[in-house]
């Protein structure tokens, strides 16, 4: 089913009012799987509007229409579209007593021209307002066709459409709605060009599922999107490109939907009964605190250190005043001493160790704002990275905060730290 979507309404043309009821309709309408090929916007002029419903009912299935129902000299919506489906207007007794008594409710009087609202296309389907006066319309036309006609102030056409186009679009459809189907793969240690390299052909090839990759800070999520009548069916169109991309780039996948780093990091560590810990210089205890975001970590974390001066690197961590002294607080040397003290200190099984220069200040020539080591320290094992990050002071340190995350993944899944 293709739908057109017309706009009526010369404050639209002027700039006066966003045109909010396109972005609402238009999504609403691809959530339901129908496609939307032209959008309109026409001004409250009878033969200009006239124009625009001819052409859309022309090249369309179905012609939404929002604006210009209500009671004034302007609104001429109802009168253009019954034209253009070539229905005369009759008044409706029941409505024009309802509107009567919508005023009487509000001690108002009705005015005549409110009586216009009254005036139904014959053979329409009268959509009740419940937050204003104009009714809604269901004009029929040639070929199966239709017109749908919605008040203009998105609090009436919102529930009107969730509640009365929706089931009437539904049943045209042939009582199967289709809906978009979502599956999100999240990626690390991956960069979003290196992903479309390794899935070019893939990509390039996408028909049902569509692929589409997003960068997001230290991330990559690739959306595989489709549209079905159950998200079940969705699903399992999904799968099978879902495999083929787990086949090429698999072990980058970090989990999927809304599965955070610090989630499947947590999982990992627990399903192998193993404790973590944490030596923060840079980060202020970033680290622990994402780990500990997750309901449950007790199991997977009992405590790290934030250990900020060298001082503190040395009497809570036991890092060589030496190692300070010869390599400088940011190095791969003081970031390993850091991690093996920690280690020893918590009686984890893996520690990971963080020192850089976040910036704004700080930085020289050889150690620029954004070098940041990373170490990580478990039983027999030791290693340690020099990275060189870019951004603010805030982004620096979320950055490093997600290295040193995806470091403890690479090691607990036995892959190259
Ligand atoms: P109308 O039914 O044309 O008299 O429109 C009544 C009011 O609804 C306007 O003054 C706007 O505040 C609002 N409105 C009309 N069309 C739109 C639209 N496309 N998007 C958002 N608001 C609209
Ligand atoms: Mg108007």
């Amino acid at each position: 089913m293709k739908a057109e979507l017309v706009f009526v309404g010369t404050e639209l043309l002027l700039g006066e009012i966003l045109n909010t009821n396109a972005q609402y309709l238009s999504e609403q309408l691809a959530l339901l799987g129908i496609d939307v090929y032209y959008q309109q916007v026409v001004g409250d002029n009878y033969d200009r509007a006239r124009a625009v419903f001819k052409q859309a009912l022309e090249r369309s299935d179905v012609v939404i229409a929002s604006g210009g129902l209500g009671p004034t000299m302007d609104d001429i919506t109802r009168e253009v579209a019954a034209e253009v489906a070539g229905l005369p207007l009759e008044l409706d007794r029941t409505i024009e007593a309802e509107l009567r008594a919508w005023f009487a409710r509000r001690g108002r009087e009705m005015s005549e021209n409110n009586a216009r609202q009254a005036l139904v296309p014959r053979g329409a389907t009268v959509l009740p307002n419940d937050r204003g006066t104009a009714p809604g319309l269901i004009l029929p036309a040639s070929q199966g066709k239709a017109i749908i006609l919605l008040p203009g102030p998105p609090i009436e056409l919102r529930p009107m459409f969730e509640r009365q186009v929706v089931p009437f679009l539904t049943a045209r459809m042939g009582g199967a709605p289709l809906s978009l189907v979502t599956r999100t793969l999240r990626f690390i240690d991956i960069g979003e060009s290196q992903l479309e390299d390794a899935l070019k052909d893939l990509i390039a090839s996408q028909g049902d599922p569509s692929i589409a990759p997003y960068a997001k800070t230290g991330e990559v999520h690739l959306r595989l999107a489709t549209k079905a009548a159950t998200s079940e069916e969705g699903l399992a169109r999904i799968a099978p490109v879902e495999q083929a991309i787990r086949d090429r780039v698999g072990r980058h996948i970090y989990g999927t939907n809304n599965t955070s780093l610090e989630q499947a990091v947590g999982e990992l560590l627990k399903e192998r009964g193993l404790k973590a810990t944490t030596a923060e210089s840079c980060t202020g205890g970033l680290i622990a605190k994402r780990l500990t975001d997750v309901p449950g970590s007790s199991a997977c974390f009992d405590f790290g250190f934030v250990t900020y001066s060298n001082d503190a690197k040395m009497k809570l961590l036991g890092v060589p005043a030496e190692t300070l002294a010869q390599h400088g607080a940011v190095s791969e040397e003081v970031v390993a001493a850091m991690a093996a003290g920690a280690l020893a200190a918590a009686g984890a099984d893996v520690a990971v160790a963080v020192s850089g220069i976040a910036g704004p200040d700080g930085g020289t020539t050889e150690k620029p704002v954004g070098t940041v080591c990373i170490g990580l320290a478990a039983k027999d094992h030791i290693t340690t990275r020099t990275l060189q990050l870019w951004g603010s002071r805030q982004d620096i340190r979320d950055r490093t905060a997600t290295h040193a995350l995806a470091m403890i993944r690479r090691y607990v899944l036995g892959h190259h730290v």
